[in-house]
């Protein structure tokens, strides 16, 4: 258990705030035409080890949205998504979404091609990540033999999320939503580590929330943010080297630097880690930046 120092969600004139998370806040709209929907606002806020940093990342909100929107394109033939608008207040603008508010599946639905972080700590314990046994020696960053589904439950706040069986996921929401689940969580990954690799870039792992229009019909819809390097781990093909950490297209840096002994920070303290150096900044906002342009072929 560790904190989450969250700062208070800024009020939006014609919506009601509903939840904060670590890095984004979600609100409730209350006029216009779009009343009833959700507006999910990405901040700049950054965390690592589950400490929001007082510093926050320039554009940070924006570069992920954006991403997470090109993403939604990218796999709308595959499976319907939440998203509504991008027609927001221009406080919020670029990095808020408007999105049909769903029953989520309480499943944070992962799919995982490579090993690395929760699941090779899993492996090291027993040989298997979520009771899917794997073979022998494999090694931080190995390439798994197929995609694998490894569900994990949403953990409380400045709790880990815990892996969990497929089992525990048919007991949770039932064998049929459950098939499901794992059947659009697998293809999904399929296809998105197909795009990345063709620019270069591993799609190690990820994670999907999937949730189903109340009184629709039971169509599942693929939820919250995807595909961002908040909620996946992106590797640059080139340096992929098993056998080691992976350098990667996101927090890394400022992991780095926050371990290092420039930074003055005791991990061991249960203190947040202090403010980050501009440069730092500059450094990390530049590697979100080159991950989007990498990826989606734009300008940022
Ligand atoms: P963390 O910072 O660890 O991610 P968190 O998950 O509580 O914490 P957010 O990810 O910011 O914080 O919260 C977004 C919430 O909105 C999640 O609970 C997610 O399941 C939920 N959500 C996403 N899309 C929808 C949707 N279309 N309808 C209803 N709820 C949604
Ligand atoms: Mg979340």
């Amino acid at each position: 258990m560790t904190l989450a120092n969250i700062p208070p969600a800024p009020e939006l004139p014609g919506a009601r705030h509903l939840h904060s998370g670590k890095v984004r806040d979600l609100y409730e709209i209350t006029e216009g035409p779009h009343t009833g929907k959700l507006l999910m606002v990405a901040s700049d806020r950054l965390s690592i080890f589950d400490f929001v940093l007082e510093t926050t990342i320039p554009d940070k909100g924006e570069i992920l949205t954006r991403m997470s929107l090109w993403w939604f394109d990218q796999l709308a033939s595959l499976v319907p998504n939440h998203v509504i608008s991008t027609d927001v207040l221009d406080a919020v603008r670029g990095r808020a979404v408007v999105c049909e508010r769903l029953d989520m599946f309480p499943v944070e639905c992962v799919a995982r091609g490579y090993l690395t972080g929760s699941g090779l700590l899993d492996y090291r314990a027993t040989g298997e990540v979520c009771g899917i046994a794997l073979p022998a020696g494999l090694e931080d960053g190995s390439r798994l033999p197929e995609p694998i589904f490894t569900p994990a439950t949403k953990a409380e706040l400045g709790d880990h999320d815990e892996n969990v069986s497929y089992d525990a996921v048919v007991a949770t929401v039932g064998a049929d939503s459950a098939a499901a689940l794992r059947d659009l969580t697998l293809r999904v990954y399929g296809r998105a580590e197909e795009i990345a690799r063709e620019q270069g870039i591993i799609l190690a792992d990820t994670k999907f929330e999937f949730g189903v229009a109340p009184g629709g019909d039971g169509t599942i819809v693929l939820a919250d943010e995807v595909l961002t390097p908040d909620s996946s781990r992106y590797w640059p093909a080139d340096d992929w080297q098993p056998g080691r950490a992976q350098p990667s297209y996101d927090k890394q840096i400022v992991r780095n630097w926050a371990l290092s002994p420039e930074s003055g920070w005791d991990r061991s303290s249960g203190e947040a880690p202090p403010p980050l150096p501009p440069e730092v900044v500059e450094r990390t906002r530049s590697r979100y930046i080159e991950a989007y342009e990498r990826l989606t072929g734009e300008r940022f």
